[in-house]
């Protein structure tokens, strides 16, 4: 899963990267309404925050209002967190606004954001600015922004003035993005574009039917992998045991490497094959008692606790619907990683439970080396490991699992790291009762 982000804005859910939506506004107080909680989610949330402004609103009046909410709101502007750009230097070039030019600029923008460590770009941009000779320019350009944002780490946000717009141009505007927002009787309403709904739904149902095909796939190769394996395995095993000693040094150390290759080879083709398992094994739902299934996880590892001294703390845990041995295995693979990315010291490690209205919020809190928030949400992609394999073993998979497994059961998964400060895996399960 693309991590969710916050809106910030009380009507809409959190979104994915890639969401483009417009708001009309008729009064300063409507676009600062919306523009405001929109950048504070985002600031908060370390990305990289651009905001470009045309009447009624200058720069320095959207600082204002930024200030109000976000004192320190110069500390952003200093740091180029948040940039506040007048319209005429960002979407005018040669005194005209120039589509490609101006789609270019956001592109490098999120190259930008995520070279300097942000999650990625928000940005929001008033087209009040321009004549209504330039509208065809302008559909033309939300077309095309339209169609780029979905592979972006990048949201997108436009403003049009509600009084300047006749008919025809809020049909427009409102055909080419996901969702626009429009006041009604004093409240916010959001009006989705059916169309934009219809073909993410026939995306998504393409995209689990080929993760379904893969996970298929996965199961049948790394199912016939292992007696070959096995075979390699066993004999370099006999190998070292008939002739250690009898050849030369370089001939004990190359079965010593066949071994290595042949135990990483196995570690691999296992983790895949509990991998592609979830989706190949009939799907169990029944009571889940998480205390009883992470008792077993902990006397599962004691031998590695017990080994890196770790010391483990947790809450009550309630029960939930599910499948007990793939919960299990969710907690194992994040425990084992708790203990794993130590920082030098015996590993402590909590977890713990929070009842929200309609799901249980689950985390498992480690002080060990922490996560680049430039990679949080890298690391739940296939074999995407951050350290050599000297450093710490590894397959890179553990966290695709457990993406998946959370997901099966109707939740999301999330890190929350500093490099160097520990991290926090949080998962969200739904409540037997919501
Ligand atoms: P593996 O642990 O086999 O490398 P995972 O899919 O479990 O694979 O994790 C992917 C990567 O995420 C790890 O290689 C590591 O870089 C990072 N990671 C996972 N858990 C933690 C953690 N608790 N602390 C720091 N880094 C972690």
């Amino acid at each position: 899963m693309n991590m969710l982000r916050s809106s910030g804005v009380g009507i809409i859910d959190d979104m994915d990267w890639g969401t483009h939506f417009c708001h009309f506004y008729q009064t300063k107080e409507d676009l600062t309404n919306i523009l405001v909680p929109y950048f504070k989610a985002g600031l908060e949330n370390n990305e990289f925050c651009i905001w470009i402004t045309s009447n009624p609103l200058s720069v320095e009046e959207a600082i204002e209002s930024m200030q109000k909410v976000m004192p320190d709101i110069k500390k952003y502007l200093d740091t180029k967190q948040l940039e506040i750009i007048p319209y005429n230097e960002w979407y005018i070039n040669y005194d005209e606004f120039n589509s490609k030019n101006v789609l270019k600029g956001w592109v490098e923008k999120v190259n930008e954001s995520t070279h300097r460590g942000y999650e990625g770009l928000r940005v929001t941009g008033n087209v009040s600015f321009l004549d209504k000779k330039d509208w065809d320019d302008l559909i033309d350009y939300e077309e095309k922004l339209d169609r780029i944002v979905d592979n972006l780490q990048i949201m997108v946000l436009c403003s049009y003035p509600l009084d300047e717009c006749d008919a025809n141009q809020i049909i427009d505007a409102v055909n080419n993005h996901q969702f626009t927002l429009i006041k009604r009787e004093g409240n916010w309403t959001m009006v989705e574009n059916t169309r934009h709904k219809k073909t993410k739904e026939a995306l998504n149902q393409v995209k689990e039917r080929f993760d379904r095909q893969l996970e298929q796939l996965t199961y049948i190769t790394s199912h016939d992998l292992q007696e070959p394996i096995r075979m390699v395995s066993s004999f370099s095993q006999l190998l070292k045991r008939r002739y250690k000693g009898i050849y030369d040094e370089d001939a004990d150390e190359y079965i010593d490497f066949i071994m290595d290759g042949a135990q990483r080879m196995k570690d691999l083709i296992d983790d895949l094959q509990t991998f592609s398992q979830l989706s190949t094994r009939e799907k169990k739902s029944e009571p889940v008692h998480m205390d009883v299934v992470l008792n077993e996880v902990l006397d599962n590892l004691k031998t590695s606790i017990t080994y890196n001294e770790s010391q483990i703390s947790y809450d009550y845990l309630p029960v939930i619907m599910g499948d007990p041995s793939q919960i299990n295995q969710l907690l194992h693979n994040l425990i084992t990683n708790a203990i794993k990315f130590q920082r030098g010291g015996p590993p402590k490690i909590h977890i713990s439970v929070e009842e929200l209205s309609e799901n249980w919020l689950f985390s498992v809190k480690d002080e060990g080396i922490g996560i680049h928030s430039r990679y949080h949400e890298q690391i739940f992609k296939i074999f995407k490991r951050l350290h050599p394999r000297e450093k710490y073993e590894g397959t890179g998979i553990g966290l695709v699992i457990c993406k998946r497994i959370v997901e099966r059961h109707g939740g999301r998964i999330w890190v929350e790291s500093e490099l160097g400060e520990g991290s926090t895996f949080y998962f969200e399960l739904p409540k037997i009762i919501g």
